[in-house]
């Protein structure tokens, strides 16, 4: 949904006057809203107000072309490696920033593509890559990420520095028991408007001819994507067990929740985590409904000494 200006400007003229939690409160609105408000100030040049400091979550996607080869009929081809008259490289990728409005991405030209020169288009990639902290994407781990390495040493690029991954269809796999984990259908599961038609081979095949059209048209197809992925990311992001910790990459003065990185928790009294010999605190958000752990112990000293534990062999 467009926001309009008058909206942002009124929540900047807050932000000016009082801190993020009283403006949200006034405004009645979460965090991340507030933090959109401010990215899409800065996107239309609204504001110097500096961003929450975030780590750059980057949500991507890549579509690359088949590989390619001479084969002798159409069922159950055992494809010799000599039979391989082209590799695979890569023809589009998109991205963006998570809760930014500008949307990143770049396609081969006619030319590159008849090549299969994608040097170009890894480099532009790479510069993400190389800045975010947290890479997101559907299938990212085994995938985009494996993919984009690929072309990234083929075109004697150094590798990006490390940066964490949260790969959407492994967390699908890992917390939920969906009928299907892919994008399309998840995206229906959850009201979000799911992917564009992809066009079918014809397209890839047009692409890798050089078709200009085919070449934007898979581009806009990319571009979709991302957009499907953040939303499903974020509305499985309170189930999502194993997540990076963003509490980490912030300047943190007070408790902050380690998923949204929002200060607004709840320190729940009757509820504790509790491992083999432990016990802490828990803690449940109120922006993204997440639960965490406190690191310190919530059994007293005291106490403690007469914990026994368990045997391990
Ligand atoms: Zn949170």
């Amino acid at each position: 949904m467009k926001v309009s200006n008058e909206t942002i400007q009124h929540a900047l003229d807050l932000c000016s006057q009082y801190s993020d939690e009283e403006v949200i409160e006034k405004l009645g609105v979460r965090h991340d809203t507030l933090r959109r408000y401010k990215a899409v100030a800065k996107d239309r040049g609204m504001s110097s107000i500096p961003h929450v400091k975030l780590p750059k979550i980057f949500i991507m996607d890549i579509e690359n072309s088949p590989t390619m080869a001479a084969v002798w009929g159409m069922w159950k081809q055992n494809i010799n490696l000599a039979a391989i008259t082209e590799e695979w490289y890569l023809l589009s990728w998109s991205g963006k920033y998570l809760f930014d409005t500008e949307m990143y991405s770049d396609v081969l030209t006619p030319e590159e593509a008849v090549n299969g020169d994608d040097k170009r288009v890894m480099q532009s990639l790479w510069q993400h890559l190389d800045n975010c902290d947290i890479l997101v994407g559907h299938n990212m781990n085994q995938f985009d990420m494996l993919k984009a390495n690929t072309r990234f040493v083929i075109n004697g690029i150094n590798p990006p520095t490390p940066y964490q991954t949260i790969d959407t269809l492994l967390a699908a796999r890992k917390n939920f028991a969906f009928t299907s984990n892919k994008l399309d259908y998840l995206c229906k599961q959850f009201g979000v408007e799911g992917k564009a038609d992809n066009g079918g081979m014809e397209r890839w095949m047009k692409c890798m001819r050089g078709d200009a059209e085919a070449l934007l048209e898979m581009e806009k197809y990319n571009r979709q994507d991302i957009v499907a992925t953040e939303e499903l990311y974020m509305a499985m992001r309170p189930y999502i067990k194993s997540h990076p910790n963003l509490a980490l990459y912030m300047d943190n003065k007070s408790d902050a929740c380690y998923k949204c990185g929002s200060p607004n928790i709840t320190w729940l009294k009757d509820k504790f985590y509790y491992t083999t010999v432990n016990k802490f605190s828990v803690y449940e958000c109120n922006e993204c409904h997440s639960h965490g752990r406190s690191r310190k112990t919530a059994i007293d000293p005291e106490e403690s000494k007469h914990i026994t534990s368990p045997i391990a062999r």
